[in-house]
């Protein structure tokens, strides 16, 4: 089973935060239609290149549209990159299909035509539901917005709905964070997902904090509103199954999951990564990504090459290192498959160790699984550190 992800690098305004490759139209080299255009038919060509290779002919289990904002697409130009998967790869008729949307761009009929085309998930951008965060955040949308769009997807038969959330924001109290939490449930979501605020280098809110004229939340801080997002969620019926995703039962990404397992995906657009492991070399793989612009990334394909920028071979161990890392980050590691994989013990290995995190509940052996806690998401990182 096989992922493909699909890059849509344009968005109607850059948000303060974001460092994903994307243009908005007043950095747009050409005028906004051609430029749409062109990526259109550079996509459709991509496809065309990496579906010949008979390596990848592989079931595609899932299909995932980010970006950049894939709903500022029209539904017949989701439905024609949709044909065209289904006509270049094994497509699973149960495939689970997302788009990325952002309130603001898209509504109730434009959702209702996304849906009717083919699409059986979103991922809809909301960020938080007070609007004075949403223009810090420079979003485009208003939390009035934000909730109409939720309702209209529920409305026109989206069954499977996922919230992005963000805290940390700056000055955010443990109150005014609860809020959005419990704004976001009375929506009644399927899964929720809440990232901490990261400032990413040259970003307009990297420019902010430099010049002192904001201030990130201290760690602890952090921490704190992280807990109360754990211990919120679970007692409203969403499991965590990874350290920022929260899930009803039933209704995990399974998009994700396949990234967190290590199963194959290939990227297509500018920028988008993709990861194959060799079959005919044991526990070895390859990753890839493709050039960040968009104007190279269509002349490369006019010409027929594909626009791939650069790529790795991951050795076994470097493997092996990524599996604990995205094993402990998510659902956990299966022990006895580790073991028959790379002939390593962990348990044996590690034992002292792991014998300690039971024992300070920041991780448990669920059969033959070892798992984080929620307190031991709080320490991943460092946790992971302590495997290599
Ligand atoms: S809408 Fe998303 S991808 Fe576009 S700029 Fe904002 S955060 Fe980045």
């Amino acid at each position: 089973m096989a992922s493909v992800y699909l890059h849509i690098p344009f968005c109607e305004h850059k948000c303060i935060y974001c460092d994903f490759y994307s243009i908005a139209p007043n950095d747009m080299p050409l005028e906004h239609r051609a430029l749409v255009d062109r990526f259109l038919a550079a996509l459709d060509r991509e496809i065309d290149l990496r579906s010949s290779d008979k390596r990848f002919a592989q079931r595609i289990e899932t299909i995932f549209f980010g970006g950049g904002t894939p709903s500022l697409l029209q539904p017949a130009e989701i439905a024609a990159i949709l044909e065209k998967l289904h006509l270049s790869f094994d497509v699973d008729p149960a495939a689970e299909i997302t788009l990325e949307t952002n309130p603001g761009t898209v509504e109730r009929a434009k959702l209702g035509d996304f849906r009717a085309v083919g699409i059986n998930r979103l991922s809809i951008g909301i960020q938080s539901f007070h609007n004075d965060d949403l223009r810090f955040l420079s979003r485009i949308h208003t939390a009035e917005e934000a909730k109409a769009c939720v309702k209209s997807a529920f409305d026109v038969g989206f069954e499977n709905v996922s919230l992005d959330l963000i805290f940390a924001l700056p000055a955010q109290s443990p109150d005014r964070w609860r809020a959005n939490l419990q704004q976001a449930v009375a929506l009644n979501p399927t899964h929720i997902s809440c990232y901490s605020l990261i400032v990413e280098h040259n970003t307009p809110l990297a420019r902010l904090v430099q010049a002192k004229q904001i201030t990130p939340l201290s760690v602890e801080e952090d921490a704190a509103l992280y807990e109360l997002t754990m211990e919120f969620l679970s007692s409203r019926g969403y499991e965590q199954y990874e350290i920022s995703n929260f899930a009803k039962p039933g209704f995990k990404s399974r998009h994700n999951s396949n990234y967190w397992n290590h199963a194959d995906y290939l990227g297509f657009g500018p920028s988008a990564h993709s990861f194959w492991k060799e079959h005919d070399t044991p526990y070895a793989a390859r990753r890839w990504w493709n050039i960040a612009h968009v104007v190279g990334y269509a002349e490369r394909l006019q010409r027929g090459r594909l626009p791939q920028a650069d790529e790795e071979r991951l050795t076994q161990e470097q493997l092996r290192e990524e599996e604990i890392f995205l094993g402990l980050r998510s659902e956990g590691i299966d022990v006895a498959g580790f073991r028959k994989k790379y002939r390593r013990d962990l348990l044996q290995e590690y034992g002292t160790y792991v014998a300690e995190l039971i024992r300070q509940n920041l991780a448990i052996l669920d059969g033959n699984r070892l798992r984080l806690t929620s307190r031991g998401y709080l320490l991943c990182d460092e946790i992971c550190l302590a495997f290599r």
